[in-house]
């Protein structure tokens, strides 16, 4: 296989005196897209938190592309081409669906175009001229994936994209992330929603207690999901 894009190894992490993250491996490989599976409180969120530099306190190997991302001040992240978007997604809430396109920075070549966008985001197009807040939650989870791939990024990092939408919506988001594979996008995402994760990723990896305990590929989950009960309860 060709190199990772993103290669995570013995990742700690803490906040404050809190020791979270016990040294999580994680590679992605170019084009792939991967789920962080575990329960609540398994150390997800904070492992995508490090590697984007949000937490700060974090110590062992995090490289994107040639980028040594420990050696990245939070605000030159993005310009290494990843984009993240977290659980609460980060749109501008007051600003119009079309503005909220507009303002997010070119950080790499291939940013999408607004036209672009429209195209793969046909229900953005018709709500243009909307507020962010008056978008129901799925149109607001589309909005904040469209505004990442504005900037030309070449990896996602996505919490939960999926929480909180009514199945038709989970599906339309499965069918964008797929869309977005075959364009060659790289996406690792945390999943609660397991029906989801396993009909969309290729590999998972499955945290628990700050660390790493499987790494299952998809033509293995039938065959892990006695693993699978025991971890996720699912
Ligand atoms: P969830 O789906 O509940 O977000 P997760 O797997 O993403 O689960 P994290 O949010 O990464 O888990 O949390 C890992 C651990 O870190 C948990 O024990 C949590 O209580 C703790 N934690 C999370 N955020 C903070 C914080 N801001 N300060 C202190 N501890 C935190």
């Amino acid at each position: 296989m060709s190199e990772p894009l993103l290669h995570v190894r013995g990742l700690q992490g803490f906040y404050g005196e809190s020791h979270v993250l016990h040294g999580v491996d994680i590679d992605v490989f170019p084009g792939e897209t991967v789920t962080l599976l575990g329960r609540n409180g398994a150390g997800k969120t904070t492992t995508l938190r490090a590697i984007m530099g949000i937490l700060r306190r974090r110590q062992g190997t995090i490289r994107m592309g040639g980028t040594d991302l420990l050696a990245t001040p939070p605000h030159r992240v993005a310009r290494a081409g990843i984009g993240y978007v977290p659980e609460e997604r980060g749109i501008f809430a007051s600003l119009s669906v079309a503005e909220n396109l507009t303002l997010p920075p070119k950080v790499a070549e291939g940013g999408m175009s607004v036209a672009e966008i429209h195209r793969l985001f046909p229900n953005l197009a018709e709500r243009a001229g909307s507020q962010g807040t008056k978008l129901s939650g799925g149109e607001q989870q589309m909005l904040a994936i469209a505004r990442v791939l504005r900037t030309g990024v070449k990896l996602l990092l996505l919490d939960e994209p999926t929480e909180g939408l009514a199945p038709v919506i989970v599906q339309r988001i499965g069918e964008l992330l797929r869309a977005l594979k075959a364009q060659g996008m790289t996406i690792l995402l945390v999943e609660q929603n397991f029906r989801f994760a396993s009909a969309i990723a290729d590999r998972h990896y499955v945290m628990e207690d700050g660390r790493v305990v499987a790494e299952i590929r998809r033509e293995e989950m039938a065959d892990k999901m006695d693993l699978l009960h025991e971890t996720l309860g699912v």
